[in-house]
């Protein structure tokens, strides 16, 4: 019998498989399976995770100079500390890159993580440079953790889900960018500068608002989904309260559901906290949504309509699944 590849089970099925077998050790806090680990050290709590942007999977030739590319390789990276309510501090960086590349394609990779990294109070400390058949940066990150890092798991029914800012506008510049459509803008922008919400994350955590985090990073659906996996809850969202620009309602609404890449965050927070939330949301200049409620886990996750009926919408991105229609 043919061994089952990746293709045959998909990200999330090998990660299944895969996180049960990671042994855990000396200072780990929370291991692999959420937006970052959690270790302790003798100076502290940190938070560490690391991603990745190739070329042919996340982006296409021309769709990002070298400047942006390593801009975006560190500010994705950002998003999942943010995710945990944490601070970016220390970053290294991988570039691989064929041999006939230019070097200062890669030099103003570099300059570009380092200087994306300054901006949200980091550093790039160190990296490596690696021959390879296509282009990719690798982002490693050290983070510092809040007193208590906002995890996936801990949203309870009638806890009320909230997103910051607008979703779908980076599915949508990725279309733009395919069509090689003249109606560049914002999207285009949005796609290739995700704003991670360090601020907003730091302060839900410092404050103990939320019960549960996620950077939307693969779709709100399939964040969602993680979420409330992590959580053993369901949950109920209204898709004409799903915030979007007027470009992606024109377009295609359910972009907001499904669409990548918009480091968003998601997160479930006590009904009682909602006032608390909404100041500290004017405080950072940072829109939040109320977008439905936490259920029973037997409820699932379901979207509907302002009747109440359901809408039907496939889950977002998995890297490797073989799409079935
Ligand atoms: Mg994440």
């Amino acid at each position: 019998m043919p061994r089952p590849t990746l293709a045959d089970v998909g990200e999330f099925g090998l990660l299944r498989r895969l996180l049960p077998t990671v042994p855990s050790g000396r200072g780990v806090r929370l291991g692999p399976g959420d937006d970052c680990a959690v270790i302790a050290t003798s100076a502290g709590r940190l938070l560490f995770t690391v991603d990745a942007l190739v070329q042919g999977i996340h982006f296409e030739a021309g769709w990002l100079t070298p400047r942006q590319l390593g801009r975006k390789a560190f500010l994705v990276n950002a998003s999942d500390i943010a995710a945990m309510g944490g601070r970016p501090r220390w970053c290294v960086a991988n570039v691989g890159a064929p041999a006939d590349t230019p070097a200062e394609h890669v030099i103003a990779i570099s300059r570009a993580v380092a200087a994306a990294a300054a901006r949200l109070g980091a550093t790039l400390v160190g990296g490596n440079l690696t021959r390879a058949r296509e282009l990719s940066v690798t982002v490693a990150l050290l983070g510092e953790a809040p007193a208590r890092p906002i995890t996936r798991a801990g949203a309870r029914p009638g806890d009320l889900l909230f997103v910051t800012g607008t979703l779908g506008d980076a599915a949508l510049g990725v279309r733009q960018l395919r069509a090689r459509s003249a109606a560049r803008g914002a999207a285009v922008r949005r796609f290739r500068a995700p704003t991670p919400r360090v601020e907003i994350g730091a302060h839900l955590a410092h404050g103990g608002l939320a019960s549960a985090m996620i950077d939307v990073s693969d779709g709100l659906l399939q964040d969602l989904g993680h979420l409330c996996t992590a959580s053993g809850v369901g949950a109920v969202i209204e898709l004409v309260r799903v915030p979007c620009s007027p470009q992606v309602r024109r377009t295609d609404r359910l972009l907001a559901l499904t669409g990548g890449e918009d480091y968003e965050l998601l997160c479930a927070v006590p009904a009682r906290h909602r006032r608390r939330l909404q100041r500290i949301a004017a405080r950072c200049h940072c829109p939040m949504t109320c977008i439905g409620s936490v259920v029973a886990q037997r409820a699932g996750v379901r979207v509907v309509d302002e009747e109440g009926r359901a809408v039907a919408v496939s889950a977002g991105h998995d890297h490797f699944l073989r799409r079935r229609r």
